[in-house]
């Protein structure tokens, strides 16, 4: 079943016959193609009568063979092959080398860059008037399209690269220092014989792998700052952003500073390079990537603009010390393979949810990393209940461009946050610690990185392994409480429900007991394991009955969680009082939800007076941060009860009849509270204030353009014109958009006028037109891919516009909108699979939709199996037959 599933398998990462001690690469950029040369310094590891060097779409020009030591004129060429279909080529040594022999490969090549194929070296926008712009992507296979190399994490070696192009190229980059002996000024030399073109060295003294390689060429202005560690080194930094864009870039400059030096503090990591430099990109299908000492990141994440929404704001700050990170965890300590990838991400953003915890109020990062978590289309938990993915380490992959999703990154991070809690912060540091020193400068697989936690704690983690890291699925905890007065007494009981026989997953949960005023009874706070199906735990002696027992505190454990015999009082007073805010929050969304699943069971029913009169004090609460009150006061989309979580159109109408028992009930008030915020939406406090205002904003926007009446239309034009923000703007358009106000249509070609020449504003704009809600949306999106300003393999705004619609569940859960999900897998698959695999996760839900859903949902599928090619495109035709096979599987177990 395996052989049928995925192309590559942990068993095809074998031990090296050959290892890669050092390059000396040229690279030559001309306008349509690069041509590479490449000198490999090998040492066989075994005997060996052939040479296999990774190679894919490349036209080999000559190999030649050369004895260690021995000079250049002494390279004889010698027979090879290029198999096209194993993206190998294949050399014949003139004679068997022994084992233990260093030798030298001499490779000339070609490579055609694309401008949607961003792998390898790429064709990015070419500012005006500039030689055309190339960016490089390795990560993974990406060297391999560049030139012939042992294409393999593992494959760590130093190397020599000289970048050869136009004169009028600002910049010609790639990894390490310039050589001061070719380029004696640090800046490139004109070609001899060629006043055209100019060349650089730089000097990669440090084996890094080849994942990491940088080789770009292109024309960007600079903005320079510098950081000094306490002691005393200095480190230059350097933006390298489009022409005439310095100002944006000052302040992730100033982000980018605090990073460093954070960084140093919490992780005791110091950059040993002289310059960390940031490029910007636009074309890309990641946020950014680290290539030592030269992290890419898309334009729109890299600069701040008047168009950045808070957002992207958010992102900036999380990208920028993610990928410095990236030079410890990465580039210094390297997973092995590509399945202990998530070794290399989920650490990397577990420090970066730190910093954000640090920068800004940590309930509300905590209430958006669960936002993540429960994501209907990319969330991991969506993923995992759909069955066709979900294990962190995979069985199996078709490209590795299929590990970036939120299992690797969000799952991983839960686990490693998980780990934490339950090794205790010191143990894990002490692990982590171990982890870095033993493994600096090479390379680590899954086993090993938690090895270093077994001997730093001394206990075995091989069942936490196993069990989060190596299956899919999530455990569902329920939870019972019961006081016995008598004794004084509380017993809690956890159970967790698991598939079959499949064993129990440790979960760790955080919990203590609260009083009727709001405080923690002292000496209860605690994180219980549960390790089995069913737990009971004591709390005893304890002075007073509590209130409520306060469970699973800011979500401490990756799955779902329900209380079985909490009454709605309780519920109501935890709301209220938990001193724990995430819990507050979770207590009045398990409210909202039991009111979401009454109206999905029972359509058309009242709305309950409580929870009304609760969701009133709430928005009354003049106490309560503008975060937890934005969402609190949000109504989803999707329920908590995961059970109903692919019941979209059912979901769709619960949310509108909640909506307008709100707005029915508080129009006043929410109109009130909108006026008295808008003010301070631009906050002088701090940006952190500012931001969870606006969030709180557009929660109200959404809730008062429930009326739909003229005058609502006329404040929600008035925001728009008198908007100081991004946020605001789209929000107040979004609303209008979406309402009977007759104006719209002109009011978006107005907009388009205004916001499409900047790469952000234009992706704002388009996110606006596909969360329509009238019909017309589908002509609105279709035109706009028409545009001649827009591209659909621009990462940047086909996931704008094109994911956004993916996400507007009202439309897509229809007969139209299953069949526009169809039609753009199938046209995106080969120009753009990024987009196209994020597209077709909509349909993941397949074995849990109802069956005239699943019917329409399966023929879709069908046909793009059919339709997609299991050769270029195995990722979107894998992803598209797993799906199936679950739904199979689930229908066989249903009948
Ligand atoms: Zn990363």
């Amino acid at each position: 079943m395996n052989e049928k599933r995925f192309r590559y398998h942990r068993e095809d990462f074998v031990p090296f016959p050959i290892t890669m001690e050092h390059m000396d690469i040229e690279i030559r950029f001309f306008d349509a193609h690069v041509e590479a040369a490449n000198t490999i310094a090998l040492k066989a590891l075994e005997p060996l009568t052939h040479i296999a060097l990774d190679a894919r779409d490349l036209e080999i020009r000559s190999v030649r063979f050369r004895p260690h030591g021995s000079p250049p004129q002494d390279a004889r060429a010698v027979p090879y092959r290029l198999d096209e279909q194993q993206h190998k080529l294949l050399i014949v040594p003139p004679r068997p080398i022994p084992a233990g022999e260093r030798f030298l490969v001499e490779t000339e090549s070609l490579c055609r860059p694309s401008d949607h194929l961003l792998e390898g070296i790429y064709k990015d926008v070419t500012p005006p008037g500039a030689p055309q712009q190339y960016m490089s992507q390795c990560q993974q296979w990406g060297f391999q399209r560049i030139l012939p190399v042992i294409d393999d994490c593992r494959a760590k070696c130093t190397m020599t690269t000289t970048l050869e192009g136009d004169a009028r190229y600002t910049h010609l980059i790639s990894n390490g220092n310039i050589s001061r002996r070719h380029n004696p000024d640090g800046v490139p030399v004109p070609v001899p014989g060629h006043p055209h073109r100019k060349r650089i060295t730089y000097h990669n003294p440090v084996p890094m792998a080849p994942y990491l390689f940088i080789a770009c060429a292109g024309t960007w202005d600079e903005l320079v700052d510098f950081v000094t560690y306490p002691s005393g080194r200095t480190i230059r930094l350097e933006y390298l952003v489009p022409p005439g864009r310095r100002h944006d870039a000052r302040l992730p400059m100033d982000i980018l500073k605090d990073a460093v030096l954070w960084i140093y503090h919490n992780q005791g990591y110091e950059y040993p390079g002289e310059t960390y430099r940031t490029i910007c990109m636009t074309k890309s299908n990641y946020g950014g990537m680290e290539n030592v000492g030269n992290t890419t990141i898309v334009t729109d994440a890299a600069l701040v603009t008047d168009h950045s929404l808070d957002s992207h704001l958010l992102y900036t700050y999380a990208v920028i010390v993610h990928e410095f990170e990236h030079n410890q965890c990465g580039s210094e300590t390297t997973m092995e393979t590509p399945f202990d990838m998530w070794l290399n991400e989920a650490y990397t953003v577990d420090v970066e949810r730190h910093y954000m915890a640090d920068r800004f109020d940590p309930t509300f990062v905590r209430l958006q990393q669960v936002d993540a978590l429960r994501n209907p289309l990319l969330g991991p938990l969506a993923i995992e209940d759909g069955g066709a993915a979900g294990a962190i380490v995979r069985q199996g992959f078709n490209d590795p461009d299929e590990l970036v999703d939120s299992v690797t990154y969000v799952k991983g991070a839960e686990v490693i946050r998980m780990l934490r809690l339950m090794l205790g912060a010191k143990t894990f540091d002490a692990g982590i610690r171990l982890y870095f020193t033993r493994y600096k400068n090479g390379n680590a697989n899954t086993d090993q990185f938690f090895q270093c936690f077994e001997d730093a704690a001394g206990v075995s983690l091989a069942a936490f392994k196993k069990k989060w890291l190596e299956r899919p699925g999530y455990p569902k905890v329920t939870a019972r409480t019961l006081y016995d007065a008598p004794s004084r007494t509380l017993t809690l009981t956890l159970r967790q429900d698991t598939a079959g026989d499949e064993e129990p997953f440790p979960v760790p949960v955080d919990v203590a007991l609260v009083d009727h005023h709001g405080r923690d009874l002292e000496g209860t706070a605690a994180t219980l394991v549960l390790t089995s199906r069913e737990q009971t735990f004591r709390f005893a002696d304890l002075p007073f009955p509590p209130a409520f027992a306060s469970l699973n505190r800011d979500a401490s454990f990756y799955g779902s969680f329900a209380e079985e015999n909490r009454d709605d009082d309780t519920l109501a007073l935890q709301a209220l009082k938990d001193p724990n805010r995430f819990n507050r929050v979770e207590a009045f969304r398990t409210l909202t939800d039991r009111q979401r699943i009454l109206q999905i069971t029972s359509p058309g029913c009242a709305v309950s007076d409580a929870w009304l009169s609760l969701y009133g004090r709430i928005l009354t609460d003049a106490d309560l941060s503008s975060a937890c009150k934005a969402c609190m006061l949000r109504i989803d989309e999707q329920p908590l009860d995961r059970r109903y979580a692919a019941w979209f159109p059912e979901l769709v109408r619960a949310r509108d009849a909640l909506m307008a028992a709100v707005n029915a009930r508080y129009a006043a008030d929410l109109t009130a509270c909108f006026h008295e915020l808008r003010p301070s939406l631009v906050s002088p406090a701090s940006l952190q204030d500012g931001i969870e205002k606006r969030l709180l904003f557009s929660v109200l926007v959404d809730l008062i353009a429930v009326a739909d009446t003229p005058e609502v239309h006329g404040m929600l034009l008035d925001a728009f014109q008198n908007a100081r923000t991004a946020t605001e703007r789209c929000a107040a358009l979004t609303a209008l958009h979406r309402s009977s106000w007759p104006g719209r249509l002109a009011l978006l070609e107005e907009t388009y006028a205004l916001w499409h020449r900047d790469v952000t504003g234009y992706a704002n704009y388009l996110k606006v037109i596909a969360s329509g809600r009238h019909p017309d949306v589908w002509s609105l999106v279709e035109r706009e891919k028409e545009r001649p300003g827009f591209d659909l393999t621009h990462p940047t705004l086909s996931r704008a516009l094109l994911v956004t619609m993916a996400q507007n569940t009202r439309q897509i859960w229809t007969e139209d909108g299953i069949d526009w999900i169809r039609r753009h897998v199938i046209e995106l698959a080969s120009i753009n699979a990024g987009i196209a695999r994020r597209l077709l996760n909509t349909f993941q839900h397949v074995p849990r939709l109802k069956p005239e859903w699943r019917r329409r949902v399966c023929l879709a599928l069908e046909d793009i199996v059919e339709r997609v090619s299991e050769k270029t495109n195995p990722s979107i035709f894998g992803q598209a037959a797993a799906y199936l096979e679950s739904c199979r599987r689930h229908t066989v177990l249903e009948a």
